[in-house]
């Protein structure tokens, strides 16, 4: 049922602790059975998952290649320096840092490095894409600086609706002048032009800044145009589309950018690197870098596309009017103004289907409510669904969210009916590993 490799490791967690055993079981088990499509989780390969899982782990190396704080550290700058240059080959650009945690930790290096307490920075609305640490008041970004927010196109008759309003950026840099332009999001469907982003930085006189998290995948192949040259800084994650180990990472081209953000992180807000974690996104760089990894790349827009297409024919909005990339924000209420992205989270998840309720542009619900759910198709691509299985998953998507109008009889019904279809089509298409 599964990689012999995980079934030593189960067999191994089990014997000494059942307890963990059993949860662990029960998780891969989730895993397998059902079709994830929330668009910034994959499934990482075999190798780059138990490369999270080496002797990697027991090892202290605080410090960068060449200058550590301990002893014993010569495999550690091997192999920080080996994950180091393949992110420079793979992002095309001069200077890589790999140790940020995860992608918030790499955008608190580059706002510690880069501005100082109170400086103004700009970015999306948040509730329109953005992300936590763009600005959102709890959060580090929002507590420490001071964000100014650009909106998208609401207007429903304009050619770009709900895209980014590229004269709206210009004039809130003009007139807020912060130091640091901020663009790449969490829910935006659609090409991001660096380059338009390059000429208003220019013209206010600020730093660009791209956060890749999302896409990071789709620009390693080529699949979305680069941040660089036009960005000063770029930040990412390793394990959304780049399909790596969960963690960060910050690109530049700029040594003095890159000496202030890696002093920033270290010691300014991390302490020792996850050593394992930097092994398995170097064996995931590796992956990343051979040809197969284009075509799965193109394989994912691809889908996106199909998911998108097929969900239109069946009434609902994709918002912005389609997909550039991996993802889709859809809006529930075209297709029936009573469905809320809450309910239609918790009825897809009972039948099999995990997706994440999400705010459209100019939601007029609360946070916890919404209109739609963002869908996307890194995980799906990863298990090898093609044309023909995106359809069928609109179609499930659809069956369960008119019968959950219909009533609580309907539902239950149909619940079952598309649960044992969604299982079924996962044990055809395994999730890697469990082959
Ligand atoms: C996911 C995401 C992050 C944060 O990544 P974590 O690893 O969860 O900290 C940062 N920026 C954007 C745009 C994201 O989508």
């Amino acid at each position: 049922m599964s990689h012999p490799i995980d079934d030593a490791v189960f067999d191994l967690i089990n014997t000494n602790d059942p307890e963990a055993g059993a949860i662990l079981a029960a998780e891969q088990a989730r895993q397998a059975h059902t079709i994830e499509l929330i668009a910034s989780e994959n499934h990482a390969s075999p190798a780059v998952m138990h490369a999270a899982g080496t002797c990697f782990t027991n090892k202290y190396a605080e410090g960068y290649p060449g200058r550590r704080y301990y002893g014993g550290c010569a495999h550690m700058d091997e192999i920080e320096t080996l994950a180091r240059e393949r992110a420079k080959k793979l992002f095309n650009c001069e200077y890589a840092n790999v140790q940020p945690h995860s992608g918030a930790q790499a955008n608190m290096g580059v706002f510690m490095g880069l501005l100082e307490p109170g400086d103004t920075f700009a970015s999306l609305v948040l509730k329109d894409g953005g992300h936590l640490s763009h600005g959102m008041h709890l959060n580090f970004s929002g507590k420490y600086f001071n964000p100014v927010h650009y909106p998208l196109h609401y207007n429903p008759d304009h050619p770009r609706h709900e895209q980014i309003d590229y004269e709206a950026v210009r004039a809130v840099c003009l007139e807020h002048r912060p130091k640091l332009l901020l663009c790449g999001y969490s829910a935006y469907s659609r090409t991001i032009d660096f380059a338009k982003f390059r000429e208003i930085a220019d013209e206010a006189g600020c730093l660009l800044m791209a956060d890749i998290a999302h896409i990071a995948g789709l620009v390693a192949a080529g699949e979305h145009p680069s941040p660089f040259p036009h960005c000063d800084v770029v930040t990412s994650t390793t394990h959304k589309s780049l399909r790596g180990p969960r963690g960060g990472l910050i690109l530049t081209n700029d040594e003095d950018i890159f000496k202030k953000t890696n002093r920033a992180l270290f010691p300014g807000v991390q302490g020792g690197p996850l050593m394992h974690i930097i092994f398995a996104k170097a064996v995931a760089f590796g992956e990343a870098l051979r040809p197969e990894f284009k075509d799965y790349q193109k394989r994912v827009k691809a889908n996106a596309a199909t998911l998108a297409g097929a969900l239109t024919d069946l009434g609902y909005r994709i918002c912005s009017g389609g997909t550039d990339n991996h993802l889709m924000l859809v809006d529930l209420t075209a297709r029936n103004p009573e469905l809320t992205g809450r309910d239609a989270e918790t009825w897809l998840e009972n039948a099999g289907i995990i997706c994440n309720k999400n705010g459209i542009p100019d939601d007029q619900r609360k946070p916890m409510i919404t209109s739609g759910v963002r869908l996307g198709s890194p995980a799906t691509t990863t298990r090898g669904f093609g044309e023909a299985e995106m359809k069928r998953v609109a179609s499930f998507i659809d069956r369960v969210l008119s019968a959950g109008l219909k009533g609580e009889d309907a539902l239950a019904a149909e619940t079952e009916a598309v649960r044992a279809e969604v299982r079924a089509l996962c044990e055809q298409f395994p999730m890697p590993g469990a082959g």
